[in-house]
C-alpha cells in the first residue's frame, strides 16, 4: 500500500467513482441536506427498508417530527403511527430515547464515539452519520459496500467471517478520500445498490472496472462468498375482521411483546371462541424475518367485545399505530 503505483491506483479509484457519483447518483430527497438529524433518520429508516418504501415515510415523519426535540417529545403513540409500516418498531423507540440523549447533550453529537452511544447507533450508522453529516474519515460498511469491496479485491474468503470483514474493512479505510470522506461512502454504497448488484453486476458501467480483480477474473458472480442462510418458515394464520356500526373490534398489544409493543392487531379464532366466523374475504402474504405468513381473512360477528378488546372507529384508524397484517387484512374489506 505504500508503494507509488499502488498510491496511484487509489487515487485513480477515488476520483473515478466520485466523478461517477457525481453524475449518476439517485436523486434521494436525504441528499439535500447535511443536517445530521435528517440523514441519522434517513439511516435508520433504511437500515432494513428498501429505499423506494422508505422516501414517503421520511418525508411525512420529518414533517411530524421535523427536529430532535420534536421527536424527543412525541406521544409514543404518535412516533409509532408514523412509523407503522416500516416495520422492525424497536428502531422507532431507539430513535425517541437517542434525541431525547441529544437533547440532554444540548446539540448532535460531532463524532464518531458519542454518536456510537446513542440508542439503535452501531458502527455502521455513527460512520455513516459523521462522514456525511461532517467529513470525519471513518469508512462505512454496509451490505453494499462489502460486495463492492469483496469483488474490487477479489476476496475468496468468507465475508461474514471476522478476519475477512477486518480485510475488507482495512481496505475500505486506505480508500476512503480524506477529504471527501461522505460523499465517497456515499458512491461506495450507491454503486453497490445500482450497477455493483448482488447479481449480475453491470461490469460495464462500472467506473472501477479496470481495478477490479474480480472483473478481471471474470469470477464477479462467484463473490461474495457467504455463510448459507436459514430456509424461511411457513407459517398459516387466519384473521377476523369483526365489524359492527362503523367499528372494527381490535385488541393492542402489551409491552411483554418487545417489538410490536403498543400496536393493535384484530382477532385470530383462538381468541374469540365465542364468534361465529362468517365468509372469506381475502388473502395475503406477510414476511417477518425468517418467517412466511399466509394470512386468510374471514368476516366473523359478536355479540359483545370480550375482555381485552376494544372497538376502534374505522374513521379514526390511521391515528392509532395499526400493525402491518392489520392493515393488510383490513385493505380485504375494500376488494
Ligand atoms: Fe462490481 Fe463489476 Fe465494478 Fe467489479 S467491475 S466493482 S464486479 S460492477
Amino acid at each position: 500500500m505504500h508503494n507509488i503505483s499502488h498510491r496511484m491506483m487509489i487515487g485513480k479509484i477515488r476520483s473515478g467513482l466520485l466523478k461517477w457519483y457525481g453524475k449518476h447518483k439517485r436523486d434521494l430527497p436525504w441528499r439535500k441536506s447535511r443536517d445530521p438529524y435528517r440523514i441519522w433518520i434517513s439511516e435508520i429508516m433504511l437500515q432494513q427498508t428498501r429505499v423506494a418504501a422508505v422516501i414517503p415515510y421520511y418525508e411525512r415523519f420529518l414533517a411530524r417530527f421535523p427536529d430532535v426535540r420534536a421527536l424527543a417529545a412525541a406521544p409514543e403513540q404518535e412516533l409509532l403511527a408514523a412509523w407503522a409500516g416500516l416495520g422492525y418498531y424497536s428502531r422507532a423507540r431507539n430513535l425517541q430515547r437517542a434525541a431525547q440523549k441529544v437533547v440532554e447533550l444540548g446539540d448532535f453529537p460531532r463524532d464518531y464515539t458519542t454518536l456510537l452511544s446513542l440508542a439503535g447507533v452501531g458502527d455502521y450508522t455513527a460512520s455513516a452519520i459523521a462522514s456525511i453529516a461532517f467529513d470525519l474519515p471513518h469508512a462505512v460498511m454496509d451490505g453494499n459496500v462489502v460486495r463492492v469491496l469483496s469483488r474490487l479485491t477479489g476476496a475468496r474468503g468468507n465475508v461474514d467471517s471476522l478476519a475477512v470483514r477486518n480485510r475488507l474493512r482495512a481496505t475500505a479505510e486506505q480508500l476512503l478520500h480524506p477529504g471527501r470522506a461522505g460523499e465517497f461512502n456515499q458512491a461506495m454504497m450507491e454503486l453497490g445498490a445500482t450497477v455493483c448488484l448482488p447479481k449480475q453486476p453491470r461490469c460495464g458501467d462500472c467506473p472501477i472496472q479496470r481495478h477490479c480483480v474480480a472483473r478481471e477474473h471474470a469470477i464477479e458472480n462467484e463473490l461474495p462468498l457467504k455463510s448459507a442462510k436459514p430456509s424461511a418458515k411457513r407459517v398459516e394464520k387466519e384473521l377476523l375482521v369483526v365489524e359492527k356500526a362503523g367499528k372494527i373490534l381490535a385488541w393492542q398489544r402489551t409491552p411483554e411483546n418487545p417489538r410490536l409493543a403498543g400496536f393493535w392487531e384484530l382477532p385470530e379464532p383462538a381468541q374469540l371462541a365465542s364468534a361465529s366466523v362468517g365468509e372469506r374475504i381475502g388473502e395475503f402474504r406477510h414476511t417477518i424475518v425468517n418467517t412466511n405468513f399466509v394470512c386468510q381473512v374471514f368476516r366473523a360477528t359478536v355479540s359483545a367485545a370480550p375482555n381485552g378488546f376494544r372497538w376502534l372507529a374505522k374513521s379514526k384508524m390511521n391515528e392509532v399505530p395499526m400493525s402491518t397484517t392489520a392493515k393488510k387484512a383490513l385493505a380485504c374489506l375494500a376488494d
